[in-house]
This record gives C-alpha cells, structure tokens and sequence, in this order.
C-alpha cells in the first residue's frame, strides 16, 4: 500500500484525508491518506523519508519550506515559490503547486470575466495572480498593508494599498485572498471600498470554504453570485491526487469520488 500525508501546522482540520481516501476507495487504488502536525518546516524533507511516503500535499505554513525541500520542481512552482504537492520517484522529491490551477479552474464558470481585483497580497495570492496572468487575466492587487506589495509590484502587477486604491476601473470578479473572516468576523477591506467596487462587479469570490465570510454576506447584500473556495479545495486536490496516481485517472473519474467528502 502507498501512503501520503498532509504536512501543515495546524493540520488537524484538513479535508485533504477524507478527500483522497475516498478516491482511493472508489478508485480501487492501493493508498491510505494521513495527517502529520509539522512545526518546524525545515524538518519537511526528512520526515518525508522517515515516515517512507510515496507524496504528500502541504499546507499553511510550510508552503516555501516545500519548495526548498524538493529536488525537482516543475516550471509553475519554480517560477511561483511555492510547493504543495510533493512525490517521491527514485529517490528524489518533485515539487508541484496544484493550488493556483485549483484556483483557475474554479473561477472558470465566470466566462465573461477578464478584469479580477485581489483584497490579499499572501502566498495564495502569489501563485494564483501568476497563473491568471498567464491565462489572459488583468490582475490587480489590494493590500492592507505595503510591504507584500513590492514583489507584485516588481512583476509589473498593478498594486494598491486601502489608503492610494483609486477605483477608477471596473472588476469582473473581486476576490477575497486574505485570511479575513476565517477565524474573526472582518471584512478583508474598508467597506466604503467594496461599497465602490462590488456594484460595478460580475461576482465575488472567496478563498475561504466551510462558512460563510462576512465577505460573501456583504457581497450577497449587494445581490452578486457568490462562490466560495470549496471547489478550488476540491480542484487542487484533484489535480494532486493525478501527480499521487502518476496520470493514470482522469480529472473527472478523481472528482466523481473526491467531492464525496464535501456532502459528508
Ligand atoms: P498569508 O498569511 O500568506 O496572507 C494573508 C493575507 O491576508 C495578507 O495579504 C494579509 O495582509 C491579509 N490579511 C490577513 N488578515 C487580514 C485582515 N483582517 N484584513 C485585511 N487583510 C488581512 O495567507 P495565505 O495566502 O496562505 O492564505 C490566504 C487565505 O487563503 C486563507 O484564508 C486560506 O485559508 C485560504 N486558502 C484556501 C485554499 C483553498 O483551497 N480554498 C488554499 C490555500 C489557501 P497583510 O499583508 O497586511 O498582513
């Protein structure tokens, strides 16, 4: 039997066991799926041998520490930094980012959509404002603060902070990136901004699943279609468990038994 593991701190939380057992399961696939409590992400590359996996998916913080960890990397998550999706061939960690094309495939019911404001300027920002760029995307930035703003601003993205925002142009999809109401009840900006941006938007996304943010109340108030991050939870995972099969199954045989753990 081949065993995988989710890395993170906390981890206790995670759906990504109940996910890939149960594609194991329907799948007839000879895989068991667990949870390992990280602290210190340095230790990432060991544990990965100790414990004898054959992958592992890797989650908050540990996410750069991935990255460092792997001997291979494929061209995204070099060109991203970020890694949260490892497997072991011969010896040798391969480092994958299966969040952003998560991401991507999620926001895809939006066709018309072109013009996307990010509230968030963290690593899940990172990745996934880089692959929508790639896919034909405009996107800008908008940050609490400024000092995570200087690496989006040096990859030619437009940046804003909520004091100089001006919200001169409209935005198909606005997007909660930030860890704003997941534990707390905030808003991830000034409400006089999403009161100026929202009306003028197609729908609002977060990257929150499990409850409803005060985000996505308030946008409902405006009466945009909301989506939450559950199906990007569902679509990184997928994409994880085709690197985990090494190809052998197509997304939608994967998805047909993953998104079980969404209705459990
Ligand atoms: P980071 O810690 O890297 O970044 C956090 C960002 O949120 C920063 O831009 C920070 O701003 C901002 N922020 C935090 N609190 C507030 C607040 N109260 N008001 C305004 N801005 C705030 O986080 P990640 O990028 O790793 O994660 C972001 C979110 O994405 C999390 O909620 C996480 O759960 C979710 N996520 C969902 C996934 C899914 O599959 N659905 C996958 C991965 C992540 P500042 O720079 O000013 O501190």
């Amino acid at each position: 039997m081949q065993l995988f593991t989710i890395f993170g701190n906390p981890v206790s939380h995670s759906k990504s066991p109940l996910m890939h057992n149960l594609s194991f399961k329907g799948l007839e696939y000879d895989g068991c799926y667990t949870r390992y409590r990280l602290e210190d992400g340095t230790q990432l590359r060991s544990k990965f041998f100790d414990l004898d996996i054959i992958g592992a998916n890797i989650t908050v913080p540990h996410k750069e520490e991935a990255f460092k960890a792997c001997d291979e990397l494929d061209e995204f998550a070099q060109k991203v930094g970020a890694v949260n999706t490892i497997i072991k061939k011969e010896g040798k960690l391969y480092g994958y980012n299966t969040d952003a094309p998560g991401f991507l495939k999620a926001i895809a019911e939006f066709k018309e959509a072109k013009e996307v404001l990010f509230l968030g300027a963290g690593g899940t920002a990172q990745s996934t404002s880089v692959i929508l760029r790639d896919a034909g995307y405009e996107v800008t930035i908008l940050n609490r603060s400024a000092g995570r703003l200087e690496r989006y601003e040096k990859e030619g993205f437009k940046t804003y902070t909520f004091e100089n925002f001006k919200a001169t142009e409209n935005y198909d999809l606005i997007v909660n990136m930030t860890s704003a109401g997941l534990e707390d009840e905030s808003l991830p900006c000034p409400i006089e901004i999403l009161d100026i941006v929202i009306p003028k938007a197609t729908a609002c996304v977060d990257v929150i699943y499990g409850k409803e943010t005060p985000f996505l109340k308030f946008a409902k108030t405006h009466k945009k279609p909301c989506k939450d991050g559950s199906d990007m939870l569902l679509y990184q995972g997928v994409i994880a468990f085709e690197h985990f099969s090494n190809q052998q199954f197509s997304f939608n045989e994967i998805k047909e038994h993953m998104q079980k753990a969404f209705t459990l």
